[in-house]
């Protein structure tokens, strides 16, 4: 069986894989605006869009292996990035040490990495930032990986798009793409009316933010785009941890069962 196959049978069990799927309790839909990788103007640009037209935050998902790099001409994070974005009040997410397909590796070096990225983080941001959410780097994981990663992790991120609406699977959490490459099938405007109809939480995911992005990235308008959208619907937008702990169901620990997720289990990372 090839490896390309191989992956796409090793996700597609993981996303049927609904074992963390928890009710999605908010009478309100809700935004969240996730920057992957973690390229300096997702910051520079996204970050101060995000204040400017909606006075929010959003989720920088940090992978220590990027940290002063440019590649293919996208200019990554610098120490300062992300220290700015830890005191403008973005969560700090975690993407791995190295950006690599986890559901390949394995849960062995998944959690290694993972333990590698918060000892990295820490020593930048000190011990009072805890990462508690996760995304996949390219989306991939398998059904051993995310198990072992939901331990870790309150929140886990995937990148199959869809609104998450009803149930949510807090191990592989859904995204709508603000990536160029896919602006010609995304229609913001009629995601965010189905949103609000069905009291749902998007999750918009992209990268870079400039007016000439990679095929991950979005330009400035896009961006603003999507967030005037949301905010002239009258849906709130915070980082992905905090619309996760506002909408996620709580369990009634009066009669908890063995194997029922209570928020703050997970070992949170620092
Ligand atoms: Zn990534």
């Amino acid at each position: 069986m090839s490896r390309q196959l191989m992956g796409r049978l090793r996700n597609r069990a993981a996303l049927m894989d609904k074992t963390r799927s928890v009710a999605w309790d908010l009478d309100a839909p809700m935004a969240s605006f996730t920057f992957d990788d973690f390229p300096a103007d997702a910051l520079e640009v996204g970050g101060r869009i995000l204040k400017e037209e909606a006075n929010a935050c959003g989720t920088y998902y940090v992978s220590g292996c990027f940290m002063g790099k440019t590649i293919d001409g996208i200019k990554f994070y610098e120490e300062g990035h992300l220290k700015d974005a830890a005191a403008q009040g973005h969560e700090i997410g975690c993407h791995a040490f190295q950006h690599e397909k986890l559901g390949q590796q394995g849960p062995r070096f998944a959690r290694q990495t993972c333990e590698d990225n918060a000892a990295f983080v820490r020593d930048i941001l000190g011990s009072g930032v805890k990462m508690t959410s996760f995304a996949y780097p390219y989306g991939d994981t398998s059904l051993t990986v995310k198990s072992a990663l939901s331990k870790k992790f309150e929140y886990c991120r995937g990148v199959r798009q869809e609104l998450n609406t009803g149930k949510v699977d807090r191990g592989q959490i859904s995204v709508i793409s603000l990536e160029i490459r896919h602006a010609a099938y995304v229609d913001i405007k009629r995601t965010v009316a189905d949103a609000v109809a069905n009291k749902s939480w998007i999750v918009f995911l992209t990268h870079d933010i400039r007016e000439n992005p990679s095929p991950y990235g979005s330009t400035p308008a896009m961006l603003e785009n999507a967030v005037k959208a949301v905010t002239e619907a009258g849906i709130q937008i915070l980082p992905l941890r905090d619309a996760a702990i506002r909408g996620f169901k709580k369990p009634q620990l009066a009669v908890s069962s063995p194997g029922l997720w209570v928020p703050g289990s997970a070992t949170a990372y620092s």
